[in-house]
């Protein structure tokens, strides 16, 4: 985030400069340094210089290290564990209810129309500014599930302007992505393994993807993962696509939902739709 980061840096420049007007009464008047004589001054000044370097390296410890890791300082965040924790994570977003939502963002979005009656009364979340390094499941953030979308864009690109996007999740499916990752890691398997690449996205989102016309992406109770080295031996293939799709066809998803197999690609549809559902084909 160019934009982020310059903004912290000239505030971070400016804390600097604040500081040093702070520090001035230590600054000798011109005749009483005459009269300590210029050594003095020139001790003062080398002090200062030095006082004004420390607090620019301790302002680049917590400002530089990334936004990410600046947000993690701050906020003191865990990874989202249980059920319950993910029930909290989701409790500290501002909420809004598809009715709710602003006009520009329905119209933009597609959401109304054909689509209005599958979204009526659910409830959107509002990710603004740095909460988009929010943890909302294990160490996922809310940016990875979030549509890259208009709001998207705007908001990283001025992360202090605390610009909304508007996020729809259905948590039974945050629960799933947990289970799964904890299945994984029980059964000896790297649980970082499966990249999450697709949660939410709206009707233009899901449009633009060339997703199918009812996906249940659009209602936040689908995830798309790419499955890596699960098994770490060193190669990502069929072998560790068939652990994951194991798990989830006997543990995770059984009948209450739809698994997209998708042969060939290491990409695996999962959602919570609430009944049987299974295809090969995108
Ligand atoms: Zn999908």
């Amino acid at each position: 985030m160019p934009t982020g980061s310059a903004l912290q840096w000239s505030r971070c420049t400016q804390r600097a400069r604040d500081w040093l007007e702070r520090a001035a009464p230590c600054r000798l008047p011109r005749e009483s340094a005459w009269r300590f004589g210029g050594a003095l001054a020139v001790k003062a000044t080398k002090l200062l210089c030095l006082l004004a370097l420390l607090g620019l390296s301790a302002c680049k410890g917590s400002c530089f290290s990334g936004p990410r890791d600046c947000y993690d300082e701050r906020t003191g965040q865990q990874p989202v564990l249980t059920h319950d924790a993910i029930d909290q994570a989701l409790d500290t977003f501002e909420s809004v209810t598809f009715e709710s939502l602003p006009v520009e963002y329905t119209r933009y979005s597609r959401s109304g129309g054909e689509f209005a009656s599958a979204l009526a009364n659910r409830t959107y979340r509002v990710v603004r500014g740095h909460d988009i390094f929010r943890y909302v499941v294990a160490d996922v953030r809310v940016d990875r599930v979030l549509a890259k979308d208009r709001y998207y864009e705007r908001n990283v690109a001025s992360l202090d302007d605390d610009m909304p996007q508007y996020w729809l999740i259905d948590k039974r499916l945050l629960y799933k992505i947990l289970d799964l990752k904890n299945a994984l890691t029980e059964a000896g398997y790297d649980d970082s393994a499966i990249w999450i690449r697709d949660v939410h996205r709206h009707p233009l989102a899901n449009q633009q993807r060339g997703g199918a016309s009812k996906s249940r992406h659009i209602r936040g109770e689908a995830v798309d993962i790419v499955v890596r080295d699960v098994n770490r031996d060193r190669f990502e293939n069929e072998v560790d696509k068939r652990i994951v799709l194991e798990l989830l066809e006997t543990e995770i998803i059984g009948d209450e939902g739809g698994i997209g197999r998708y042969p060939g690609t290491m990409v695996v549809h999962f959602d919570v739709r609430g009944y049987r559902a299974r295809w090969d084909r995108r």
